[in-house]
């Protein structure tokens, strides 16, 4: 599918990006979520598993893993037709100042911990939500008092999720003098009715100033996101808003292709109109889409370096959360609705504000649920998460696990091969191009039995 267009005005440029969009049995995009982003899946994570995490958390410290931090930032100044998450766009500066309060003691509870006391972070994470929703001030406290707690000095990666439109050049420069060294701005699309209709909060305008902004300050990287098959998206619409986003230079792209979970507004629209198909460009479309993307970068210098991310030097341009969690670190994730793992067990906090407080109140970690996974299910977790890059070497699961993964898997790998998606050299297993943009959907044929047909993942 990949194809070799040179240039933007070529007359087969649109058609090449102009799959049917709503055509009868052309995988349509129904609601659920694809995206693979833990394992075991979610659904079999269980409150009645919560005495596991306690039992890590007082044994000793482990000497040769990673540790990263993450915090959540619930609190976003409109909700997204598409977004599946709990957040809130209705608490003022008190609640907001409480919730942060709460945080921090969450932090202070994990450092009195045998296995977290006196690490320091390998990396850092601020997802959301919005982080960048915070005030100077909010901001400038939290990461000061995150620091007292697990200080930042051996950090090597600071990420901070933005929305363009929150960000001012003061709000940036703190940042920046916070010691955040990877800005990610979801900018999604550059198409203002696109943005409207999809229930984004910001314009391209503030795309653009946040990305100014950003380049003059000299972040060590930008990164911004797109999202291909965002409802009304079009053919032409897709390829003006690739052009722009090389013409900007960012250092990295992560390109995601529109899903609809249940819990959206889109979803629920939906519902109530008794469709089954969601308003948006079926997969195949998405696929093209995000393929002739990828084709358009990599012309103008970029590398394909994970199922969703460009990169614009893949010598400099690193993304530490991302490679360290994928091969086992440690993930210390605070605040409502995050989940983390710690020595091979999965927990997830309570997912409500009222809730999470309550149990910070009582002097209790907030936890919701959790999983203890056994040898295979590590070994399975980070064989699937590192097939997203598009190459696994095969010695390193020998080596860290003792497992041979081609003796392991040898139908599925021969299933994927015949098909086209993976091939095979010397101590590599790699996915194609055409593997890379479906690759959430390939992966649940390496999932252990009673996990294979869960749908949240
Ligand atoms: S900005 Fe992100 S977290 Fe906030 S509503 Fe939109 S998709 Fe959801």
């Amino acid at each position: 599918m990949s194809s070799n267009l040179s240039s933007s005005d070529s007359p087969g440029v649109i058609d090449k990006l102009k799959l049917p969009l709503d055509s009868d049995g052309a995988e349509q995009t129904e609601v659920g979520n694809y995206f693979v982003a833990n394992y075991p899946p979610f659904s079999f994570w269980s409150p009645d598993n919560k005495d596991a995490v306690y039992e890590v958390l007082n044994s000793p410290r482990p000497e040769d893993t990673n540790l990263g931090v993450y915090f959540h930032i619930p609190f976003c100044r409109k909700r997204c037709h598409f977004c599946y998450f709990r957040v809130y766009t209705d608490k003022n500066a008190n609640e907001i100042n409480a919730y942060l309060d709460a945080g921090i003691r969450e932090f202070e509870r994990y450092a009195q911990t045998s296995y977290l006391a006196g690490r320091k972070p390998q990396f850092v994470y601020f997802g959301g939500g919005t982080p960048s929703y915070l005030s100077v001030n909010q901001l400038t406290d939290l990461t000061n008092r995150m620091k007292d707690l697990f200080p930042w000095d051996e950090t090597e990666e600071v990420a901070f999720e933005c929305e363009p439109g929150t960000l001012t050049e003061k709000k940036l420069e703190a940042l920046k003098e916070i010691g955040v060294t990877r800005l990610s701005l979801g900018i999604e699309n550059f198409d203002d009715h696109i943005l409207e209709v999809n229930g984004r909060a910001h314009r391209s305008r503030e795309a653009f100033r946040a990305l100014k902004y950003a380049k003059t300050l000299g972040f060590d990287q930008v990164n911004i996101d797109l999202i291909a098959g965002m409802m009304d998206e079009t053919p032409e619409n897709w390829q003006k808003c690739v052009e722009t986003a090389i013409e900007q230079e960012p250092d990295c792209v992560t390109i995601y292709q529109m899903e609809i979970p249940y819990n959206t507004t889109i979803f629920k629209e939906m519902k109530e109109s008794g469709r089954i198909s969601a308003p948006v460009a079926n997969w195949p479309t998405k696929r093209a889409w995000v393929d002739w993307a990828f084709d358009q970068f990599e012309q103008a210098g970029y590398t394909v370096n994970s199922a969703y991310t460009v990169v614009k030097n893949p010598e400099t341009t690193k993304f530490v959360y991302r490679d360290s969690l994928w091969e086992g670190a440690d993930l210390l994730s605070a605040g409502v609705a995050s989940f983390g793992h710690f020595g091979g067990v999965h927990y997830q906090n309570q997912a409500d504000v009222g809730p999470y407080m309550t149990e910070l109140d009582s002097g209790e970690l907030p936890i919701y649920r959790a999983y203890k996974t056994n040898h295979e299910e590590r070994f399975i977790r980070e064989f699937v998460l590192q097939l997203k890059l598009g190459m696994v070497h095969p010695s390193y699961f020998q080596e860290k696990y003792g497992e041979d993964v081609m003796a392991r898997f040898p139908a599925e790998l021969k299933k994927l091969e015949d098909e086209g998606f993976f091939s095979f050299g010397d101590d590599e297993i790699r996915v194609s191009r055409e593997g890379m943009l479906q690759i959430d959907r390939l992966l649940h044929g390496f999932f252990l039995e009673q996990h294979r047909d869960a749908r949240y993942t």
